[in-house]
């Protein structure tokens, strides 16, 4: 008999869930994998297959987050010193769908003689529909009829100013120059530039304010809400100063101050003076109304009015403008609501082709993806706890967009309203503490960057280990694929999932390795038994 432990030894002992979660994620093997049932349609065979869960959080899934952030990294690399121009062609429309669209052309011409005669259309425009629905799942992009613009045509509507910038007509080319150097060699270098926001106060070095009563936390949350804008502007002026259109692979990161900033891999070169002038000269006006007077302060609130489908007063019931109507108020001699600038300090580096530099950028632009803004920097001490909190407390109130809730505390019923909005409750992702403000994407990429989207590259990864591992690529017509759910009778268990996980993954990692000792023309140990049984 085994001798019996005090409590403190056993406690000392190693779970056996964390040892198998342990060995998951060792292996890179998803610790929250989806079961689902694969039938071979011929031989009728029904095998489990886990699927790994694609989370990009580390906090959620390790191994998940470290395989998006490589395939990331993989993407900057091969679009930042692209030597030819990326093709993106699409493929020609198929003879199926060809027809779809004839039948979909000969339904609006029905549909709008019916109108012309006063008819009924309901038959044709419901025909249309469907059509359309049709069209999309024979995997066709955009519509044939694009629906109506929605947009406002105000007189009084304001443009942003023209940037005091030189212009040159934009080529369509995406590549940078080529230098050739005394030796008749040639480069093509590329950029790496960090932009920062401006100041907001003096901060020590752990990133918190020397004064935090002085520190602007309006404009820095102001700043963070519209940065993704701002980014926007400049890449814009880039493309107009330089002259070709410009390739980006930008990801935005936070300072230790909690500020956005934003790491950009660029294709091309540009001067630092140059890249001066042109962060002068970018900006982003926010044309809202303005937010000075609070009209409902945090006990009182306005009422939803249904048939109006508008907020009233309930002091005076009277209706609260719509978003429309608040923009029309916006005068000829109004300011716009914020300006939005980059900071002064910047940081810009050329970079070759293949050269450890570049890798190392390549990890830094990558380095933090698989967290969330508000998690890159912990706050531990009282005054980085603080700070999160005031920047915290100043989002809350700030519009985050014109369907804000907030707008109900200025006196305005936000764009698309709807019942129970509560200012100071916004369910937008800008207003979450893990967000600082900034609900955009983390990595912004421009759309000839490597010429592939992210599927594109997930496709090239599992091709490359399909050929390494020598294996046959499966029919997908051959299977048919069903979600298995719990109070199925094959339904695993998370706990047994992980098992599963664990031991495929060990397997998948012997005949990888012993694939690459085949290629590399080395002495293979026998694994043969081992990889049968995956
Ligand atoms: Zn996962
Ligand atoms: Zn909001």
């Amino acid at each position: 008999m085994a001798p019996k432990l005090t409590r403190a030894e056993r406690l000392a002992m190693p779970l056996a869930r964390d040892v198998v979660r342990d060995l998951a994620v060792e292996h890179g093997g998803c610790v929250r994998p989806v079961q689902l049932r694969r039938t071979d349609l011929e031989s009728g065979r029904i095998t489990q297959v886990l699927v790994p869960c694609g989370h990009t959080l580390a906090s959620v899934c390790p191994s998940c987050a470290d395989r998006a952030k490589n395939l990331r990294a993989a993407q900057c690399r091969e679009g930042w010193h692209l030597e030819a121009e990326p093709v993106i062609e699409p493929d020609p429309a198929d003879d199926v769908q060809r027809t779809w669209i004839e039948h979909r052309s000969e339904t609006q011409q029905w549909h709008d003689r019916a109108q012309e005669a006063g008819e009924d259309t309901a038959e044709p425009a419901q025909l249309a529909a469907e059509l359309d629905d049709v069209i999309t799942d024979s995997g066709i992009r955009g519509k044939v009829l694009p629906a109506r613009s929605r947009r406002r045509h105000r007189s009084t509507r304001r443009r942003q100013d023209a940037p005091d910038l030189p212009r040159r007509p934009i080529t369509p080319g995406t590549l940078g120059r080529v230098y050739t150097g005394p030796d008749g060699r040639t480069y093509r270098p590329s950029m790496f530039i960090t932009l920062t926001c401006p100041s907001y106060g003096a901060v020590r070095s752990d990133g918190t304010p020397a004064n935090p009563n002085s520190y602007d936390y309006q404009r820095a949350a102001r700043d963070a809400l519209h940065f993704a804008a701002l980014f926007d502007r400049l890449i814009q002026n880039l493309r107009r100063f330089l002259g070709y259109d410009v390739q980006y692979f930008a990801v935005i990161e936070p300072q230790r101050r909690l500020a956005p900033h934003v790491h950009i891999a660029v294709r091309g070169t540009i001067s630092r003076a140059d890249l001066r002038q042109v962060l002068a000269a970018t900006y982003h006006q926010v044309w809202w109304p303005g937010t000075e007077v609070v009209r409902f302060e945090d006990g009182e609130r306005p009422i939803w009015h249904e048939g109006s489908g508008q907020y009233v007063d309930p002091a005076t019931g009277e209706l609260l403008p719509t978003w429309d109507q608040a923009l029309d108020a916006i005068g000829a001699d109004d300011e716009p609501l914020h300006v939005v600038r980059f900071g002064e300090r910047f940081d810009a580096k050329g970079l070759l082709a293949g050269t450890r530099d570049t890798n190392r950028a390549v990890g830094y632009l990558t380095k933090y993806l698989t967290k969330q803004l508000g998690q890159c920097h912990a706050a531990n001490t009282g005054s980085e706890q603080d700070h999160a909190a005031r920047l915290a407390d100043a989002l809350r109130y700030e519009p985050c967009s014109p369907g804000c809730a907030n707008w109900l505390r200025y006196g305005i019923t936000p764009a698309n309203p709807r019942e129970g909005m509560r200012p100071g409750h916004c369910r937008g992702k800008a207003h979450r503490r893990e967000y600082l403000g900034y609900a955009g994407r983390r990595v912004l990429v421009s759309r000839k960057w490597s010429g592939k989207t992210l599927a594109d590259h997930r496709a090239d990864r599992r091709n490359w280990l399909v050929a390494t591992l020598g294996l046959a690529v499966p029919d997908p017509s051959r299977y048919a694929w069903e979600a298995v759910r719990p109070g199925d009778t094959d339904h695993m268990p998370p706990a047994q999932r992980l098992l599963h996980v664990v031991a495929d993954r060990r397997k998948w990692h012997a005949a990888l390795v012993m694939a690459r000792a085949r290629a590399s023309g080395l002495a293979t140990p026998d694994l043969s038994a081992t990889w049968q049984a995956a």
